[in-house]
């Protein structure tokens, strides 16, 4: 269970909160200009970072308001909360320290690479 802190209601549990996706897209300053691919890139493809993303998140069962999480996918460790409309944090991922010495989460595990 993740405790959220709402900018405007403070923390609370998940449940009462809607992930929106990635946060920071920029609507294209002239969507005629696009052709069909530049489009649908637009409106459909997000980034899945295995590690710091940020996100929106709606409070639906709270404020409504919508606001701005800086969240690690891999352990679900939220690092930042701001409102919409400020600059997102500079942070750094806190991605965990391999055992075994493979590189950071996101960047593949050498160990299925491996050739025999
Ligand atoms: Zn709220």
């Amino acid at each position: 269970m993740l405790l959220i802190n709402c900018p405007y209601c403070g923390e609370r549990e998940q449940e009462e909160f809607s992930c929106g996706g990635e946060a920071h897209i920029e609507r294209p300053k002239n969507p005629p200009d696009l052709n069909d691919d530049q489009w649908a890139d637009y409106l459909f493809l997000r980034q899945n970072i295995k590690g710091l993303q940020y996100e929106r998140w709606n409070h639906s069962f709270g404020c409504r308001q919508w606001f701005n999480v800086a969240r690690n996918t891999a352990t679900d460790d939220i690092l930042a909360v701001y409102k919409m409309g400020e600059k997102p944090p500079v942070l750094e991922s806190n991605d965990p320290i391999t055992p075994c010495g493979e590189p950071a989460i996101g960047s593949g595990n050498f160990s299925t690479l491996k050739k025999s």
